[in-house]
Protein backbone atom coordinates (compact mmCIF):
# COMPACT_ATOMS: atom_id res chain seq x y z
CA UNK A 1 0.00 0.00 0.00
CA UNK A 2 1.57 3.23 -0.94
CA UNK A 3 1.49 6.43 1.65
CA UNK A 4 2.48 8.99 -1.38
CA UNK A 5 3.45 10.04 -4.08
CA UNK A 6 4.94 12.07 -6.33
CA UNK A 7 3.81 13.95 -9.39
CA UNK A 8 5.20 17.72 -10.94
CA UNK A 9 7.26 18.35 -7.72
CA UNK A 10 4.13 18.08 -5.38
CA UNK A 11 4.39 15.28 -3.06
CA UNK A 12 0.69 13.84 -1.90
CA UNK A 13 -0.29 11.65 1.23
CA UNK A 14 -2.68 8.71 0.22
CA UNK A 15 -5.54 8.27 0.39
CA UNK A 16 -6.94 10.94 -1.33
CA UNK A 17 -10.74 11.66 -2.10
CA UNK A 18 -11.69 13.75 -5.55
CA UNK A 19 -14.80 15.32 -5.67
CA UNK A 20 -16.06 15.37 -9.82
CA UNK A 21 -15.43 18.62 -11.14
CA UNK A 22 -16.47 18.04 -14.00
CA UNK A 23 -16.70 21.09 -15.94
CA UNK A 24 -13.81 22.49 -13.91
CA UNK A 25 -16.22 23.22 -10.97
CA UNK A 26 -16.94 21.52 -8.08
CA UNK A 27 -20.82 22.33 -8.28
CA UNK A 28 -21.19 25.93 -6.62
CA UNK A 29 -18.25 26.34 -4.90
CA UNK A 30 -15.14 28.31 -6.02
CA UNK A 31 -11.77 26.80 -5.82
CA UNK A 32 -10.55 28.55 -2.46
CA UNK A 33 -14.32 26.86 -0.68
CA UNK A 34 -12.61 23.06 -1.77
CA UNK A 35 -9.36 23.65 -0.49
CA UNK A 36 -11.02 25.29 2.86
CA UNK A 37 -12.36 21.80 3.12
CA UNK A 38 -9.41 19.99 3.16
CA UNK A 39 -10.12 18.84 -0.78
CA UNK A 40 -6.81 17.56 -1.77
CA UNK A 41 -7.53 17.02 -5.61
CA UNK A 42 -10.31 17.02 -8.23
CA UNK A 43 -11.15 15.31 -10.75
CA UNK A 44 -12.19 16.57 -14.10
CA UNK A 45 -14.09 15.13 -17.51
CA UNK A 46 -12.07 15.22 -21.10
CA UNK A 47 -15.02 14.58 -22.66
CA UNK A 48 -16.87 17.96 -21.45
CA UNK A 49 -14.04 19.88 -21.18
CA UNK A 50 -12.72 19.34 -24.77
CA UNK A 51 -16.82 21.41 -25.58
CA UNK A 52 -17.11 23.78 -23.04
CA UNK A 53 -14.22 25.70 -22.70
CA UNK A 54 -12.32 23.88 -25.09
CA UNK A 55 -9.19 23.12 -26.23
CA UNK A 56 -8.01 26.27 -27.79
CA UNK A 57 -8.81 28.12 -24.36
CA UNK A 58 -6.85 25.26 -22.31
CA UNK A 59 -4.11 25.74 -24.54
CA UNK A 60 -4.07 29.39 -24.38
CA UNK A 61 -4.10 29.55 -20.64
CA UNK A 62 -2.47 27.01 -20.00
CA UNK A 63 -4.81 24.65 -18.85
CA UNK A 64 -7.38 23.94 -16.04
CA UNK A 65 -5.36 24.26 -13.10
CA UNK A 66 -4.72 28.13 -14.41
CA UNK A 67 -7.85 28.27 -15.55
CA UNK A 68 -9.66 27.20 -12.41
CA UNK A 69 -7.11 28.66 -10.11
CA UNK A 70 -6.35 25.92 -8.28
CA UNK A 71 -3.30 24.28 -6.98
CA UNK A 72 -4.38 21.14 -5.87
CA UNK A 73 -3.95 17.75 -7.73
CA UNK A 74 -5.49 17.33 -10.75
CA UNK A 75 -7.26 13.65 -12.33
CA UNK A 76 -8.58 14.41 -15.84
CA UNK A 77 -10.58 11.22 -16.75
CA UNK A 78 -10.80 9.70 -20.53
CA UNK A 79 -14.05 10.92 -21.71
CA UNK A 80 -14.82 6.82 -21.81
CA UNK A 81 -17.39 6.52 -19.62
CA UNK A 82 -19.21 9.56 -20.85
CA UNK A 83 -19.56 8.54 -24.15
CA UNK A 84 -20.42 4.81 -23.18
CA UNK A 85 -23.31 6.69 -21.36
CA UNK A 86 -24.47 9.06 -24.30
CA UNK A 87 -24.17 5.58 -26.75
CA UNK A 88 -25.86 3.40 -24.27
CA UNK A 89 -28.85 5.51 -23.82
CA UNK A 90 -29.32 6.69 -27.64
CA UNK A 91 -27.21 4.17 -29.87
CA UNK A 92 -27.94 6.47 -32.83
CA UNK A 93 -25.96 9.06 -31.54
CA UNK A 94 -22.79 7.20 -31.33
CA UNK A 95 -21.11 3.51 -31.81
CA UNK A 96 -17.68 2.08 -30.39
CA UNK A 97 -15.49 0.72 -33.01
CA UNK A 98 -11.86 -0.87 -32.53
CA UNK A 99 -10.42 2.44 -34.08
CA UNK A 100 -12.44 4.49 -31.29
CA UNK A 101 -15.59 5.76 -30.40
CA UNK A 102 -17.77 7.50 -33.57
CA UNK A 103 -20.19 10.25 -32.92
CA UNK A 104 -22.98 11.67 -34.73
CA UNK A 105 -24.16 15.27 -34.08
CA UNK A 106 -27.55 14.22 -33.89
CA UNK A 107 -29.67 11.37 -34.74
CA UNK A 108 -30.05 11.97 -38.21
CA UNK A 109 -26.13 11.07 -38.52
CA UNK A 110 -25.20 13.67 -41.10
CA UNK A 111 -22.34 14.00 -39.72
CA UNK A 112 -19.90 12.18 -37.46
CA UNK A 113 -16.53 12.54 -35.56
CA UNK A 114 -13.88 9.71 -34.49
CA UNK A 115 -12.25 9.82 -30.85
CA UNK A 116 -10.06 7.84 -30.42
CA UNK A 117 -7.62 6.76 -27.92
CA UNK A 118 -5.25 9.17 -29.28
CA UNK A 119 -7.65 12.25 -29.33
CA UNK A 120 -8.10 11.53 -25.71
CA UNK A 121 -4.32 11.71 -24.78
CA UNK A 122 -4.02 15.05 -26.99
CA UNK A 123 -7.34 16.65 -24.95
CA UNK A 124 -5.90 15.50 -21.47
CA UNK A 125 -2.65 17.42 -22.57
CA UNK A 126 -4.45 20.70 -23.61
CA UNK A 127 -6.41 19.89 -20.31
CA UNK A 128 -2.96 19.84 -18.46
CA UNK A 129 -3.82 17.56 -15.97
CA UNK A 130 -1.26 15.54 -13.13
CA UNK A 131 -2.87 12.42 -13.48
CA UNK A 132 -4.27 11.26 -17.05
CA UNK A 133 -6.71 8.33 -17.72
CA UNK A 134 -6.57 5.68 -20.86
CA UNK A 135 -9.87 5.71 -22.74
CA UNK A 136 -10.95 2.36 -22.11
CA UNK A 137 -14.35 0.40 -23.77
CA UNK A 138 -16.38 0.24 -20.37
CA UNK A 139 -17.95 -3.38 -19.89
CA UNK A 140 -21.95 -3.13 -20.09
CA UNK A 141 -23.59 -4.10 -17.24
CA UNK A 142 -25.80 -6.91 -19.54
CA UNK A 143 -22.80 -7.41 -22.01
CA UNK A 144 -22.88 -10.85 -22.95
CA UNK A 145 -19.38 -13.18 -22.90
CA UNK A 146 -18.76 -12.14 -26.30
CA UNK A 147 -18.81 -8.48 -25.88
CA UNK A 148 -17.23 -8.87 -22.39
CA UNK A 149 -14.11 -10.39 -24.25
CA UNK A 150 -14.06 -7.38 -27.29
CA UNK A 151 -14.18 -4.88 -24.29
CA UNK A 152 -10.55 -5.77 -22.28
CA UNK A 153 -9.42 -6.54 -25.76
CA UNK A 154 -10.11 -3.14 -26.89
CA UNK A 155 -9.26 -1.46 -23.38
CA UNK A 156 -5.74 -3.30 -23.88
CA UNK A 157 -5.48 -2.06 -27.15
CA UNK A 158 -6.33 1.15 -26.23
CA UNK A 159 -3.69 1.42 -23.07
CA UNK A 160 -1.17 0.67 -25.76
CA UNK A 161 -2.24 3.31 -27.89
CA UNK A 162 -2.40 5.86 -25.08
CA UNK A 163 0.90 5.36 -24.01
CA UNK A 164 2.73 5.98 -27.37
CA UNK A 165 0.62 9.36 -27.86
CA UNK A 166 1.24 9.83 -24.31
CA UNK A 167 5.09 9.90 -24.23
CA UNK A 168 5.51 11.39 -27.67
CA UNK A 169 3.68 14.56 -25.81
CA UNK A 170 5.78 14.40 -23.08
CA UNK A 171 8.89 14.80 -25.27
CA UNK A 172 7.35 17.33 -27.33
CA UNK A 173 6.29 19.18 -24.61
CA UNK A 174 9.53 18.27 -23.10
CA UNK A 175 7.57 16.62 -19.96
CA UNK A 176 10.57 14.66 -18.06
CA UNK A 177 11.85 13.83 -14.94
CA UNK A 178 9.74 15.64 -12.27
CA UNK A 179 7.45 17.41 -14.79
CA UNK A 180 5.84 14.46 -16.05
CA UNK A 181 2.38 14.06 -15.76
CA UNK A 182 1.14 10.35 -14.90
CA UNK A 183 -0.52 8.03 -16.60
CA UNK A 184 -2.90 5.31 -15.46
CA UNK A 185 -4.40 2.75 -17.09
CA UNK A 186 -8.03 1.16 -16.62
CA UNK A 187 -8.89 -2.59 -15.64
CA UNK A 188 -11.86 -3.73 -17.16
CA UNK A 189 -13.98 -7.28 -17.38
CA UNK A 190 -16.83 -6.32 -15.12
CA UNK A 191 -17.66 -9.65 -13.01
CA UNK A 192 -15.46 -12.39 -15.41
CA UNK A 193 -12.68 -12.68 -12.78
CA UNK A 194 -10.12 -14.49 -15.69
CA UNK A 195 -10.93 -11.53 -17.86
CA UNK A 196 -10.08 -8.85 -15.10
CA UNK A 197 -6.97 -10.61 -14.08
CA UNK A 198 -5.59 -10.78 -17.78
CA UNK A 199 -6.44 -7.11 -18.40
CA UNK A 200 -4.76 -6.15 -15.41
CA UNK A 201 -1.98 -8.68 -16.32
CA UNK A 202 -1.60 -7.39 -20.03
CA UNK A 203 -1.66 -3.33 -18.53
CA UNK A 204 0.73 -4.15 -16.33
CA UNK A 205 2.76 -5.86 -18.93
CA UNK A 206 2.62 -2.81 -21.19
CA UNK A 207 3.24 -0.59 -17.71
CA UNK A 208 1.52 2.48 -16.44
CA UNK A 209 2.18 4.93 -13.41
CA UNK A 210 -1.20 3.14 -12.08
CA UNK A 211 -3.99 1.46 -12.24
CA UNK A 212 -8.22 1.87 -11.87
CA UNK A 213 -10.60 -0.23 -10.86
CA UNK A 214 -13.07 -0.02 -13.73
CA UNK A 215 -16.48 -0.88 -14.73
CA UNK A 216 -19.82 -1.07 -13.08
CA UNK A 217 -18.58 -1.67 -9.25
CA UNK A 218 -22.10 -3.68 -8.28
CA UNK A 219 -23.27 -7.02 -8.55
CA UNK A 220 -26.55 -8.07 -9.43
CA UNK A 221 -27.93 -7.64 -6.23
CA UNK A 222 -26.88 -3.84 -6.12
CA UNK A 223 -24.42 -4.49 -3.47
CA UNK A 224 -20.97 -3.29 -3.98
CA UNK A 225 -18.86 -5.81 -6.02
CA UNK A 226 -15.54 -5.94 -2.96
CA UNK A 227 -14.38 -9.41 -4.59
CA UNK A 228 -13.51 -8.04 -8.04
CA UNK A 229 -11.71 -4.82 -6.25
CA UNK A 230 -9.62 -7.49 -4.64
CA UNK A 231 -8.89 -9.01 -8.04
CA UNK A 232 -8.23 -6.06 -9.20
CA UNK A 233 -6.10 -4.91 -6.74
CA UNK A 234 -4.22 -8.14 -6.37
CA UNK A 235 -3.26 -8.37 -9.92
CA UNK A 236 -1.51 -4.88 -10.06
CA UNK A 237 1.85 -3.88 -8.72
CA UNK A 238 1.81 -2.83 -5.24
CA UNK A 239 4.42 0.18 -5.57
CA UNK A 240 1.68 1.60 -8.44
CA UNK A 241 -1.25 3.93 -7.60
CA UNK A 242 -4.67 2.45 -7.71
CA UNK A 243 -7.67 4.46 -8.46
CA UNK A 244 -10.93 3.24 -7.84
CA UNK A 245 -13.02 5.23 -10.32
CA UNK A 246 -16.54 6.65 -9.12
CA UNK A 247 -16.01 4.88 -5.55
CA UNK A 248 -18.02 5.34 -2.93
CA UNK A 249 -19.38 5.96 0.23
CA UNK A 250 -17.22 6.42 3.56
CA UNK A 251 -17.71 2.73 4.12
CA UNK A 252 -16.52 1.74 0.42
CA UNK A 253 -13.29 3.14 0.87
CA UNK A 254 -12.71 2.60 3.86
CA UNK A 255 -12.48 -1.29 2.94
CA UNK A 256 -10.84 -0.51 -0.63
CA UNK A 257 -8.14 1.31 1.47
CA UNK A 258 -7.34 -2.02 2.99
CA UNK A 259 -6.86 -3.50 -0.24
CA UNK A 260 -4.30 -0.97 -1.00
CA UNK A 261 -6.45 1.64 -3.22
CA UNK A 262 -5.24 5.17 -3.15
CA UNK A 263 -7.43 6.60 -5.14
CA UNK A 264 -11.30 7.72 -4.63
CA UNK A 265 -13.41 10.38 -6.47
CA UNK A 266 -17.05 10.03 -6.32
CA UNK A 267 -20.55 12.56 -6.48
CA UNK A 268 -22.16 10.65 -3.34
CA UNK A 269 -20.86 13.82 -0.83
CA UNK A 270 -21.76 17.02 -3.02
CA UNK A 271 -25.10 15.04 -4.92
CA UNK A 272 -26.03 14.00 -1.22
CA UNK A 273 -25.45 18.01 -0.09
CA UNK A 274 -28.00 19.27 -2.97
CA UNK A 275 -30.69 16.54 -1.40
CA UNK A 276 -29.84 18.01 1.65
CA UNK A 277 -28.14 14.74 3.01
CA UNK A 278 -25.29 15.91 5.07
CA UNK A 279 -23.12 13.43 6.64
CA UNK A 280 -22.13 13.66 10.12
CA UNK A 281 -19.78 11.94 12.58
CA UNK A 282 -21.15 10.46 15.80
CA UNK A 283 -17.80 10.61 17.57
CA UNK A 284 -14.98 13.38 17.37
CA UNK A 285 -12.82 12.41 14.35
CA UNK A 286 -10.08 12.73 16.00
CA UNK A 287 -10.59 9.56 18.32
CA UNK A 288 -11.69 7.47 16.25
CA UNK A 289 -9.89 4.81 14.31
CA UNK A 290 -10.90 3.72 11.13
CA UNK A 291 -8.82 1.07 10.82
CA UNK A 292 -10.01 -0.92 13.90
CA UNK A 293 -13.66 -1.02 12.57
CA UNK A 294 -13.42 -3.95 10.16
CA UNK A 295 -17.40 -4.00 9.22
CA UNK A 296 -19.03 -0.97 8.69
CA UNK A 297 -22.59 -3.02 9.79
CA UNK A 298 -21.23 -2.99 13.30
CA UNK A 299 -20.19 0.32 13.39
CA UNK A 300 -22.56 3.56 13.60
CA UNK A 301 -19.18 6.16 13.18
CA UNK A 302 -21.17 8.13 11.16
CA UNK A 303 -24.70 8.88 10.00
CA UNK A 304 -26.95 11.46 7.80
CA UNK A 305 -28.75 14.33 8.93
CA UNK A 306 -31.69 15.14 6.74
CA UNK A 307 -31.68 19.24 6.96
CA UNK A 308 -35.80 19.18 5.45
CA UNK A 309 -36.81 18.01 8.57
CA UNK A 310 -39.28 20.38 10.46
CA UNK A 311 -37.59 19.83 13.79
CA UNK A 312 -34.23 21.57 12.42
CA UNK A 313 -35.74 25.04 12.24
CA UNK A 314 -35.37 25.70 15.33
CA UNK A 315 -32.13 23.81 15.98
CA UNK A 316 -29.56 26.41 16.61
CA UNK A 317 -26.68 24.53 16.94
CA UNK A 318 -24.08 23.65 14.58
CA UNK A 319 -24.92 20.66 11.73
CA UNK A 320 -21.95 18.72 13.50
CA UNK A 321 -20.70 19.51 16.80
CA UNK A 322 -17.51 16.88 15.88
CA UNK A 323 -16.78 19.06 12.77
CA UNK A 324 -14.25 21.81 12.30
CA UNK A 325 -15.45 23.17 8.61
CA UNK A 326 -16.15 26.74 8.24
CA UNK A 327 -19.35 25.71 7.63
CA UNK A 328 -20.22 24.47 11.38
CA UNK A 329 -18.10 27.03 12.86
CA UNK A 330 -20.32 29.85 11.38
CA UNK A 331 -23.29 28.63 10.69
CA UNK A 332 -26.44 26.55 12.24
CA UNK A 333 -29.07 23.77 11.70
CA UNK A 334 -31.55 25.70 11.28
CA UNK A 335 -29.73 28.79 8.87
CA UNK A 336 -29.28 25.94 6.55
CA UNK A 337 -33.29 24.39 7.08
CA UNK A 338 -34.05 27.74 6.19
CA UNK A 339 -31.55 28.30 3.08
CA UNK A 340 -33.14 25.22 1.51
CA UNK A 341 -36.13 26.11 2.20
CA UNK A 342 -35.94 29.67 0.37
CA UNK A 343 -33.99 27.74 -2.59
CA UNK A 344 -30.80 30.26 -2.09
CA UNK A 345 -27.99 29.13 -4.05
CA UNK A 346 -25.87 29.34 -0.30
CA UNK A 347 -27.81 26.31 1.13
CA UNK A 348 -26.16 23.63 -1.71
CA UNK A 349 -22.65 25.50 -1.20
CA UNK A 350 -22.62 25.00 2.62
CA UNK A 351 -23.87 21.85 2.69
CA UNK A 352 -21.33 20.78 -0.02
CA UNK A 353 -18.36 22.40 1.58
CA UNK A 354 -19.99 20.46 4.83
CA UNK A 355 -19.85 17.20 3.29
CA UNK A 356 -16.81 17.74 1.50
CA UNK A 357 -14.70 18.05 4.50
CA UNK A 358 -16.11 15.14 6.01
CA UNK A 359 -15.06 13.38 3.53
CA UNK A 360 -11.38 14.87 3.91
CA UNK A 361 -11.48 14.29 7.61
CA UNK A 362 -12.09 10.33 6.80
CA UNK A 363 -9.13 10.17 4.17
CA UNK A 364 -7.28 11.67 7.02
CA UNK A 365 -8.28 9.41 9.36
CA UNK A 366 -7.58 6.56 6.76
CA UNK A 367 -3.81 8.10 6.66
ZN1 LIG B 1 -19.06 20.83 9.05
Amino acid sequence: MLKKFSVRNKTYSLPIFLPDATLGVVRGLSSQQVAQAKIKGVVINTYHLMSKPGTKILNKVGGIKSFMNWDGLTVSDSGGFQLFSLIHSNPKLGKIIDDGVILYSSEKQRKKTLFTPENSIQVQFAINSDIMICLDDFSPIDASPTRLKQSVKRTIDWAYRCKIEFEKQCQTKKLIGKNRPLLLAVVQGHRDYQLRQKCAEELVKIGFDGYGFGGWPFDDQGNFDYEMARVTAEATPDNKLLFALGVGSPTNIMRLREMGYDLFDCVLPTRDARHQRLYVFNQDPAKLDLHKIKSAKTANWYEFLYLDRGKYATDFSPVNQYCACPVCQNHTKAYLHHLFKIKDGLAYQLASAHNLHFYAQVMKNLK
